[in-house]
């Protein structure tokens, strides 16, 4: 467990005195949380909720959801999996003491939670031959049918995110009842609570628009329950080019960005981000093809032109609109000087990167600074 000595606590202080770049941290659960609050982080900047489903007591009820035949089986599945969704963000928002907290609605790559296909061809072969005329037979070929009609040739570019929510809405209104329950509970017990709310992969405003309202409209139906109000912020993640391009049209519906610079290299340069690097990444970057990994530090020719067009477009339509960054690059030095560089309000890290990332932002901050009496120097000679 690293610890931060009292000297490098104080430098901390000062870096934050300098930097006007908001640090948060990407985090799933109160361990996490307090973790990254303990770093410094000013909020979270990322909840993956996909990783509170991988709990091995969890991943049946999941496979049920994700298997169900019927819209009442789903909601069978979806009734377990929401108190315990409810319990998941109360830790994360006691953790987090009233400090912003972004939560993201489900954006599983849906082969992570399905059951193994080869394992299950091997149980059906076996009772093939063993078994033949068994109901357990019948339930297994049943299931590997499902599996391979839901198995995707690319599942990263495929149901993924809100065209998840868009298909089984759902999924994402169990979620968003949790996190109004969630709230409500806090505010009882007199913690503040600062929720934003983040719809994945969007590509279109029209999934925005609707995944939007689905929200707004599970937050009235609790509020009608509980009697108690909400401050929230619904916004999206930029991680597609067609949402940086589309900016403007987007930031109607939002009242956030937060650029997913993991699938925005994935989609802009076309490489896997499960397979590039055991491919030919390597070799690219060992023969100078590319200078630098891209998922690691940000493409600013590439992938950067994205997010400053992105920043730059929701603005002409919002002034002022809050934007952050919660891909990997949010927590890498040079990525960070960018980060500031095209005027977003603050990157969000893994908890461990936190302390790097306030003295990155601070050094953003003391770098634009002293280039300006430099530049007026210059401009006099
Ligand atoms: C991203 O794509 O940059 C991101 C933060 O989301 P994830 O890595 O979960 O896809
Ligand atoms: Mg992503």
């Amino acid at each position: 467990e690293p610890q931060l000595s009292d000297e490098f606590k104080l430098l901390l202080t000062w870096a934050d005195e300098e930097r006007k770049l908001g640090v948060r941290a990407n985090a799933d659960n109160p361990e996490d949380a307090e973790k990254a609050f303990e770093f410094g982080a000013g909020g979270i900047g990322l909840c993956r909720t996909e990783h509170m489903f991988m709990d091995t007591k969890r991943i049946p009820i999941v496979q049920d959801m994700i298997l169900a035949e019927t819209y009442e089986e789903r909601t069978d599945a979806l009734n377990k999996l929401l108190p315990m969704q409810r319990d998941d963000f109360e830790g994360i928002f006691q953790a987090m003491q009233g400090h912003p907290v972004t939560i993201r609605l489900l954006d599983p790559p849906l082969h992570e939670f399905l059951p193994d296909k080869e394992e299950l061809l091997v149980e059906v072969t076996k009772l093939q031959m063993t078994d033949p005329n068994s109901k357990k037979l019948k339930e297994k070929e049943h299931l590997l049918r499902k599996v391979r009609q839901l198995e995707e040739f690319n599942p990263m570019l495929g149901h993924r995110g809100c065209r998840l929510g868009m298909i089984h809405p759902e999924i994402y209104v169990m979620q968003a009842k949790a996190i109004f329950y969630a709230i409500a509970k806090v505010m009882q017990i007199g913690i503040d609570v600062k929720p934003e709310i983040m719809i994945p992969l969007v590509g279109h405003v029209n999934e925005l628009k609707e995944m939007r309202q689905l929200v707004i409209d599970a937050g009235m139906q609790v509020t009608k329950e509980t009697g108690q109000e909400y401050d929230y912020l619904i916004g999206t993640m930029i991680e597609i080019p067609r949402a940086a391009l589309t900016a403007d049209q987007i930031a109607k519906e939002a009242d956030f960005f937060s650029f997913g610079t993991n699938d925005l290299t994935q989609t802009t340069f076309g490489y896997s981000r499960d397979d590039a690097e055991g491919k030919f990444l390597q070799s690219y970057i060992e023969n100078k093809v590319l200078p630098e990994n891209p998922f690691a530090v940000l493409d600013q020719e590439g992938v950067g032109q994205l997010v400053e067009t992105g920043v730059k477009l929701g603005r002409q339509t919002k002034p002022g609109l809050k934007t952050g960054i919660c891909g990997e690059h949010g927590g890498e030095k040079s990525s960070i000087q960018f980060c500031y560089d095209v005027g977003l309000d603050y990157v969000s890290c893994s908890p461990y990167r936190v302390p790097l990332a306030r003295l990155a932002a601070a050094q953003a901050t003391i770098k634009r600074e002293q280039k300006q009496p430099i530049k007026e120097l210059l401009d006099q000679i």
